[in-house]
């Protein structure tokens, strides 16, 4: 590959900035932040990050990057080897290599448990789990509350090699379902009522990911919640997109420009702004309208869908100048009200948000 660009810039000091304020919101309320580091494919230098910023754990959904972090030796601040947490309910053919990496595993299935139970005592490891309870978005987690009762209680008195840290729920991903007094408060009395049934603290009660922050920074969460796992919070919490889902105005705090894309432009010319003949579809077969602005001065970069995913999922980061669309190799931006001349050659940086992140991270080293 002789060709540099497009280039990713990773900002550390941004992503620094986002992970610390993450930490402290967390921290302020008792909360251990889990670093989920799935959405950057899991960079080691991004992971260093999150640790120097308060993550006392690490947890992503797919086992490699997992694997990639305890094989570079990762430490926490404390010095031992940084605990990792499987946070996709493990398929049972990766269990076996998931007990040597992982520390934890986020569960709902009895098949599961005993699997990782087996691997466990295979590897002569204990591994700890966090049975996962659905408050209401619908996607992993036992639904009744006395069967994940149940299930603790089980895990707790019938597993050798597992040890239950606790209970956790997932919200805002398939159901779009927010994180609630009352929701996380189900969640909070599940707790205790397991606490009970044990006869001991759990470790981990934890209570969603970025979507459950809000809650946390309007003083809202119920105090049993101690342990959040967040990755887009500290990636792209400021775009404008999750600010107004959030409507947390505190997320608008946190930087933006944590990856940036450097594109190289390769033509600028002035032309119409309106197609000219008969419209069909674009490159990925969608229909488009179009808004006649008369003639544009128009630049395009070498970078596409298949760098970024979508011109919705990128920030330009120049001053007067608008997107106008992308194919899978060029992207097109209007620059006839930019200040700055734009010739062939220059950059045009663009500010990625968590899906061109993750499209752009995992295309590099996957
Ligand atoms: C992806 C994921 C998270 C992190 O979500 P963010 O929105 O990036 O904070 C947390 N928990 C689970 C189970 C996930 O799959």
């Amino acid at each position: 590959m002789g060709n540099k660009y497009p280039e990713l810039i990773i900002n550390h000091e941004s992503i620094k900035y986002n992970a610390s304020i993450v930490n402290k919101w967390c921290e302020e309320h008792g909360i251990t932040f889990v670093g989920v580091v799935k959405g950057f494919n899991g960079e080691l230098s991004v992971c260093k990050d999150y640790i120097e910023c308060g993550a006392k754990v690490l947890a992503s959904s797919r086992l490699w990057q997992l694997k990639n972090i305890r094989e570079a030796g990762l430490k926490g601040l404390d010095g031992n080897d940084i605990p990792l947490m499987m946070i996709r309910i493990p398929m049972l053919t990766e269990i076996d290599e998931l007990v040597q990496i992982a520390d934890y595993s986020l569960v709902s299935e009895e098949a599961t448990i005993n699997a990782l139970n087996e691997a466990a005592s295979r590897h002569g490891k204990k591994h700890k789990v966090i049975i996962m309870h659905d408050v209401g978005d619908l996607r992993e987690g036992i639904f009744e509350q006395d069967k994940v009762l149940e299930l603790c209680v089980k895990v707790e008195n019938e597993y050798e090699f597992l040890e239950l840290s606790g209970i956790g729920t997932n919200l805002g991903c398939t159901g779009t379902v927010i994180a609630d007094e009352k929701n996380m408060g189900q969640l909070a009395e599940l707790a205790m009522r397991i606490e009970d049934a044990i006869g001991r603290k759990l470790e981990f009660v934890s209570g969603g990911a970025t979507t459950s922050l809000p809650l946390v920074i309007a003083g809202k969460m119920p105090s049993k919640i101690n342990m959040l796992r967040i990755g887009s919070a500290v990636i792209d919490g400021s775009n404008h997109e999750n600010l107004s889902i959030y409507g947390c105005k505190e997320f608008a705090g946190l930087k933006d420009d944590c990856f940036v894309l450097r594109t190289e432009v390769i033509e600028v010319q002035y032309k119409p702004s309106h197609p000219i003949g008969t419209l069909g579809v674009d490159a990925f077969k969608k229909r488009k309208t179009f808004i006649d602005k008369g003639m544009r001065t128009r630049a395009i970069v070498a970078a596409g869908g298949q760098d970024i995913n979508s011109v919705d999922d990128v920030v330009i980061n120049l001053d007067g100048a608008t997107l106008e669309g992308a194919s899978g190799d060029h992207t097109l931006i209007d620059i006839t009200d930019c200040k700055k001349k734009i010739q062939i050659g220059d950059f045009i940086e663009l500010k990625l948000t968590y899906t061109a992140v993750m499209r752009i991270t995992g295309q590099r080293t996957s």
